[in-house]
């Protein structure tokens, strides 16, 4: 017997993140147009009805089905009008890091920011951020944007540690369980 991680049909594209250039653009489409330079969120609601209008478009009844396939040199973007994000400026003239950087919106910043406003991070708060991967590391980012004054990163992976310090972690916390606490205890 066979158990899949997924149900994905074999040998179809993944990936949800991506930023780019519109190439085309639908008849109905109106705030996007060739040539723009775009940020392309995993969301990708219809913002129309009630999951995107209460702000919760992830969860937009509308959204393509099966999931996004973004990890392609051109992608099908559906809901171009609300769900794409402009980005002013000359593409041409973005650093490689600036371009990082924006492609990070399409997904790990935005949950990552997403995440500490869900734990109503306010100014002065003790942070305690679990896991070091991308969505963590933005949790950082968020938290300290959010003014945490103490941000304490649960990390074990030395080039992670060294990313969460930079982006605002003040504490590392390499241990799990009971140790993690006796550690925290420590260093309080
Ligand atoms: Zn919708």
């Amino acid at each position: 017997m066979v158990s899949w991680l997924s149900p994905r049909e074999k040998d179809t594209l993944v990936g949800h993140e991506a930023i780019g250039i519109v190439e085309e653009v639908g008849s109905e489409v109106t705030n996007v147009a060739v040539g723009d330079f775009v940020i392309a969120p995993f969301t990708h609601g219809c913002g129309h009805y009630a999951a995107c209008l209460a702000g919760f478009d992830g969860n937009c009844l509308n959204a393509p089905a099966g999931g996004s396939a973004y990890q392609a040199e051109y992608l099908l973007f559906n809901n171009a009008d609300w769900a794409l994000v402009k980005v002013p400026g000359d593409p041409k003239s973005f650093s490689d890091e600036m371009l990082n950087s924006l492609l990070s919106l399409a997904d790990v910043m935005a949950t990552g920011y997403h995440a500490a406003v869900s734990a109503e991070v306010k100014t002065g708060d003790t942070v305690v951020v679990m896991g070091d991967g991308a969505v963590g590391l933005c949790g950082i980012i968020g938290a300290k944007l959010l003014g945490a004054k103490r941000i304490i990163a649960m990390s074990r992976h030395a080039d992670r540690q060294k990313l969460a310090t930079e982006f605002g972690a003040t504490d590392i916390i390499a241990e799990r369980g009971d140790e993690a606490s006796r550690t925290r205890d420590g260093i309080d």
